[in-house]
């Protein structure tokens, strides 16, 4: 029996284990992936909001935070999948069979990003699907690429294209882009940008690896054929909550409803990060968020 069970080790979950130690708590994360950090993996450019420290990418980032998991007394298992949990009894499963107990759960899972789902979009990884802009630039250099979202993400990712790629058209399904206004008045300088509004990508071409992609345009007029070398999707995310959702509140979008204690519907079942924050998936907040948690938790189990 731990009195703090955590699923999840990317940054809301290490900051939320990192504080239930400090408070002296019994405290166990569980990650399925071999790496603690979640999304920190995935982040490739500079980091230069998380006050007091900066960094040159999500890695390094982690670095910093692995040095004071390293020296605290949580445990930490990795690669270590959940096969059934149930919340009100605080009861995990493992894949392995073994059985754990907590009297809190801390849920920690993160979002993870939203596919498409047009015929070619899994086909051609590794064969023309672009995972990041940042990272992958140069195996583009001097060819046409396509960006498919209208967020932050998307262009963000056309900018960094734009630089290297002769043209970068970007397809937007909505009739304004969304992404900050900074963003979108440096694309709007870029010659080599092509942004089609009230559009969707409908199939992405090729033999070996990419060749073109089908667009649609405004509904009723016919699908068109554009070569290009790399396709971008940058559509969003959404909420890893497969494991429990039929035992929480959700938002519409799946998204895990908290009181400002970070605490769920389900008594002593909490949730941080970005599984219940959608509104600022900063590392920010997700550090924060697990602060909040633990002390609630802690001053939870001190009153018994
Ligand atoms: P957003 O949710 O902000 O935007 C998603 C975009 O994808 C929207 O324009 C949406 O269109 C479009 N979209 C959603 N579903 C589909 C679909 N099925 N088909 C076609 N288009 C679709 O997500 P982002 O990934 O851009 O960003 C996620 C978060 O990360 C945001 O909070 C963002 O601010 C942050 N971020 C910040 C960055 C920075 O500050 N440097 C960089 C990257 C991300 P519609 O508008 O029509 O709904």
């Amino acid at each position: 029996m731990h009195d703090v069970i955590i699923i999840g080790g990317g940054p809301a979950g290490l900051s939320t284990a990192f504080w239930c130690d400090e408070l002296g708590l019994d405290t166990l994360v569980l990650e399925q992936s071999e790496q603690i950090g979640g999304q920190l993996h995935r982040v490739y450019n500079p980091i230069n909001n998380y006050l007091g420290l900066k960094a040159r990418n999500g890695p390094e980032l982690l670095e910093h935070f692995t040095a004071d998991v390293d020296s605290a007394e949580f445990d930490l298992w990795t690669q270590t999948s959940i096969s059934s949990v149930d919340l009100k009894t605080k009861r995990l499963v493992l894949a392995s069979g073994e059985e754990l107990h907590s009297i809190a759960i801390v849920i920690a899972t993160g979002v993870r990003p939203r596919e498409l789902g047009v015929p070619g979009e899994k086909e051609f990884i590794g064969k023309g699907m672009i995972g990041s802009g940042a990272r992958d630039r140069e195996l583009f250099a001097g060819h046409d690429v396509c960006v498919v979202g209208g967020g932050d993400a998307a262009v963000e990712n056309a900018l960094l294209l734009a630089e290297v790629c002769p043209t970068v058209t970007l397809v937007h399904r909505g009739k304004k882009l969304r992404a900050r206004r900074e963003f979108i008045e440096q694309l709007q300088a870029k010659h080599c940008v092509t942004v089609f509004t009230e559009s969707v990508l409908t199939r992405i071409i090729g033999n070996d690896r990419v060749e073109a992609v089908e667009i649609q345009r405004k509904q009723g007029l016919k699908p068109f054929q554009l070569a290009v070398r790399g396709v971008l999707i940058r559509i969003g995310v959404e909420p890893n909550t497969d494991l429990f959702r039929a035992q929480v509140e959700t938002d519409e979008r799946g998204y895990v409803v908290v009181t400002r204690e970070q605490e769920t519907n389900v008594p002593m079942v909490f949730a941080v990060g970005d599984v219940s924050n959608p509104l600022a998936p900063t590392i920010s907040s997700s550090t924060g968020a697990g602060a909040t948690a633990a002390k609630v938790i802690a001053s939870r189990l001190n009153a018994k």
